[in-house]
């Protein structure tokens, strides 16, 4: 995996999570220069994401001397045009291993091409190269705007759509998976305590639901333990992935 973001102004879409912030490491390391972090409030459940989001980029600009601004797009209305499901509170959150099919009710009807849309005009109007968002391959199955293919006809679109002040899409880790940017942010020191994945919105991770699942298993794969947990926290991490790994594979029989 190689980009060439050197010297580029990007403007990259931070949530909070383990992908976006690892992302924003690495960009930074291979010299690209961040002009602003936009985080899009879209009607989650919980405004848990978007604190830590806020959270990383103080630890970011600490962390390399910097000054990247924060800026939290209010974008609510959403809940009430277009979102349904699990992520705005209309179903329930649901409890399986992430790759399953049940994980579709956490799908935001055509979200990042909306949240694209916006970064790329406040990309143009601050003068920036490139949006940044962190589309990952463990994303592919459940989230059609995660792929290659998206990625690839978005950053056309754009570029065609503003043909006198191009801006284009970078999607570093559009084909590696979560562990491999586990991994990555590992050997990059991204301070992966200050991130938030749990789609239940509790004071601590539920441990239980799609991501934290998932977040558990990037970890192990890495021989490594999650350290935004506390130590029996993690211990239960572990039990709850293999309970629901043992399940899966009895589904799949
Ligand atoms: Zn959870």
């Amino acid at each position: 995996m190689s980009i060439d973001v050197s010297g580029k102004k990007i403007i990259p879409i931070v949530s909070g999570g383990i992908d976006s912030t690892a992302m924003l490491w690495y960009l930074k390391s291979k010299g690209a220069q961040i002009i602003e972090a936009l985080t899009f409030n879209y009607g989650q459940r919980h405004r848990r994401e978007i604190d830590q989001a806020q959270a990383i980029v103080q630890r970011f600009n600490v962390a390399f001397s910097e000054e990247v601004r924060h800026k939290i797009i209010d974008m609510s209305f959403l809940k009430e045009l277009i979102a349904t499901g699990a992520l705005v509170g209309e179903e329930d959150v649901p409890h399986e291993m992430y790759d399953s099919e049940t994980q579709r009710v956490t799908i935001v009807p055509n979200r990042n091409m909306i949240m694209l849309s916006v970064a790329a005009g406040r990309a143009v109007t601050l003068k920036a190269d490139l949006v940044a968002y962190a589309a990952h391959a463990s994303d592919y199955e459940v989230y059609p705007d995660c792929r290659p293919e998206f990625v690839e006809a978005m950053d056309e679109a754009l570029r065609l759509g503003n043909l006198w002040t191009p801006v284009g899409i970078v999607a570093p880790f559009v084909r590696i998976t979560k562990a491999e940017i586990v991994k990555l942010g590992i050997e990059l020191n991204v301070p992966f305590e200050e991130t938030w994945s749990c789609y239940e919105g509790g004071e601590r991770p539920c441990l239980e639901c799609g991501t934290c699942l998932e977040r558990t298993e990037a970890f192990l794969l890495n021989n490594a333990r999650d350290p935004a947990l506390r130590e029996e926290e993690w211990g239960i991490a572990v039990k709850m992935l293999e309970k629901h790994k043992k399940r899966e594979e009895k589904n799949n029989e």
